[in-house]
């Protein structure tokens, strides 16, 4: 028998280091770590401990004779991983912990993500270092939250992860706090000898296309933050009369927005999705939704795990266009059966969703690969149709448009094609790459420039939005390497000031500071709601809703 990860797995790699013979990978030491969709268990090397299960946060991980039907796909995504991967069984190799000195060290961590946690969790491991965490809204676990789709419950549960770490108690919440208004980023920095910034990325991306502000037509990171109760985004309006919606990108992001748009809302109702949305979804008209991809299925952005469970969404049918197309590559690697396993993974699915009979009266998820939108047709009424050219492959990857063009009529776009950092007041900023500057989680003063120090990037403000939650994990530890590391050899700047004015500082300011208390308060107060309605939570969505149920707290409610 052998285990086997299954769809919510995060990549955090917390399986990796408790698996005694190595058989999990890649692991955060090797190269493809970073770009993995998935973590897999090599058939033939597990030895069936269950160490692996008792880590995993998400549930991700079954022995063989256990799979749910739906799951036992995995079975084969796991064992072809090893097809073209030729990896070592033996030791998970640890570093050694550099030693440090006996001073206090205060560390400020500016967001309250899943980058921000990962890096805590390190931090606060040694005793004499103090971590004080800043996040603007009054809950913590950023994209956790407000991105992970409510759909999605076993992916939230790395928020226990989380809990655990802010329980500790060199762990101190300042939430509902903004750097940059209750307190500068200077101020920051003369009170603690490190400032950690693990702000995210949260723009998005635009196209670049006539149009694309018309109403009706959204940005998915929007609608994500809208549907997920994010307190900036519940005043939003989003028209769905539309029957066909268009989602622009085929990364997970746009995936989540398509099952959301077409699952029975009844079966939404017992999630944690904010009732706003649900009250929304329930009206709403969308029967089809079209998901435009520019290249084709071997380069599409979701992960494997994903595109198969559309397979599993009662009432909807998974539709793929009648031919295939391949770059010549993919083409010329599938007849010689040399293509790479997650590629090879993504034709076959494609390929197994084409030959299912399609149902009547089923609603439908449509792939449709090769396409550019160039215009979105409108006027203030809203949108009323997309104008796209088909694209073909000219060499490694790169597509170019030919000249046959299409309209597809719509009233509703969806443009997901990827998240985009922000500037964070008082550091260098890339604007190509739109991240802060940095050199092993280290700031620098301009692209490759000297490092600014004191000052450490952890997370999507650091390497871009790329990856999911647990990829956070290795990026986090490494910024908190970073930190112990200046910290031993003595390089991080000494504060100028005492860090235990803050509390008083900002609240002169104006700051409703959220304690743990306070967040357990709230914690308390949705989970509480969420039990009578027969739901994992029932979300507060304002910040005014937010800031009462915390101060339940110090009411000893
Ligand atoms: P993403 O994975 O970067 O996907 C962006 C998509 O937009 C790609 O298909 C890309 O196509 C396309 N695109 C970019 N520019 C375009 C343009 N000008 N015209 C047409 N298409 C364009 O971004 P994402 O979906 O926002 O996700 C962000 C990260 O969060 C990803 O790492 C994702 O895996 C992760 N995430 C994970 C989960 C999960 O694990 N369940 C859920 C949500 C998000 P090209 O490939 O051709 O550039």
């Amino acid at each position: 028998m052998a285990h086997v990860i299954t769809r919510p797995c995060c990549n955090d790699g917390s399986c990796v280091d408790v698996c005694p013979v190595n058989c999990i990978h890649p692991t955060p030491d090797e190269p493809e770590f970073m770009t993995a969709e998935m973590l897999y268990i090599d058939p033939d090397t597990c030895i069936d401990c269950g160490a692996c299960i008792d880590e995993c946060p998400v549930s991700a991980i079954y022995p063989d004779d256990q799979l749910a039907k739906a799951d036992e796909p995995y079975l084969q995504i796991n064992a072809d991983y090893y097809k073209d991967h030729d990896v070592d069984g033996g030791l998970v190799k640890h570093q050694k912990a550099p030693q440090l000195p006996d001073d206090e060290l205060r560390v400020a961590i500016v967001g309250a993500g899943p980058a921000a946690f990962y890096a805590a969790e390190e931090l606060v491991k040694r005793r004499q270092i103090k971590v004080d965490m800043y996040d603007r809204l009054p809950t913590p676990y950023g994209l956790v939250r407000a991105g992970v789709a409510p759909d999605h419950a076993k992916t939230k549960g790395v928020e226990n992860t989380f809990s655990a770490v802010e329980r500790k108690p060199n762990f101190t919440y300042h939430l509902n706090v903004e750097v940059g208004t209750h307190i500068t980023p200077d101020e920051l920095r003369e009170r603690y000898g490190a400032v950690l910034y693990a702000v995210g990325a949260p723009h998005d991306r635009r196209l670049g296309i006539e149009g694309e502000d018309l109403p009706g037509s959204i940005a998915a990171t929007d609608f994500v933050a809208w549907y997920n109760g994010h307190p900036d985004y519940a005043d939003r309006d989003f028209d769905l009369s539309s029957e066909q919606a268009v989602i622009v990108g085929n990364g997970n992001v746009a995936l989540d927005v398509a099952r959301i748009l077409v699952t029975d809302p009844e079966k939404l109702a017992g999630t944690d999705i904010a009732d706003h949305a649900l009250d929304v979804l329930r009206g709403s008209k969308v029967r089809e939704v079209i998901v435009m991809a520019r290249r084709s299925i071997e380069h599409g952005a979701f992960t494997n795990s994903e595109f198969l469970s559309l397979g599993d969404l009662e009432g909807v049918d998974v539709v793929m266009p009648d031919e295939l197309v391949l770059s010549e590559e993919a083409a010329a690697a599938e007849a010689d059966d040399s293509l790479d396993s997650v590629i090879a993974t993504k034709i076959r699915l494609a390929r197994e969703f084409a030959e299912r009979p399609q149902v009547d009266g089923n609603k439908k998820i449509i792939f449709d690969f090769l396409a550019s939108p160039t215009t979105i047709v409108g006027d203030n009424d809203g949108v009323a149709s997309v104008e796209y050219v088909r694209n073909r492959y000219v060499g490694d990857g790169r597509i170019e448009p030919t000249d046959e063009t299409g309209t597809l009529a719509t009233g509703l776009v969806v443009r997901s094609v990827g998240y985009r950092g922000r500037p964070v007041e008082g550091l260098p900023f890339d604007a190509d790459r739109a991240v802060v500057p940095s050199d092993e989680s280290r700031v620098l003063d301009g692209t490759g420039g000297d490092r600014l120090p004191g000052l450490f990037v952890s997370g999507w403000v650091k390497r871009g939005p790329t990856g999911g939650i647990g990829r956070n994990r290795k990026c986090g530890q490494e910024a908190a390497r970073a930190i112990v590391e200046d910290f031993a050899n003595g390089v991080l700047p000494a504060p100028s000031r005492d860090a235990d004015d803050v509390v008083e500082l900002v609240t002169e300011r104006g700051a409703q500071r959220v304690d743990l208390a306070g967040w357990k308060a709230i914690d308390t107060v949705e989970k509480t709601a969420g039990k009578q309605a027969g739901r994992r939570r029932v979300k507060l969505v304002s910040v005014n809703e937010l800031e009462s149920a915390a101060q339940s707290a110090g009411d000893g409610a």
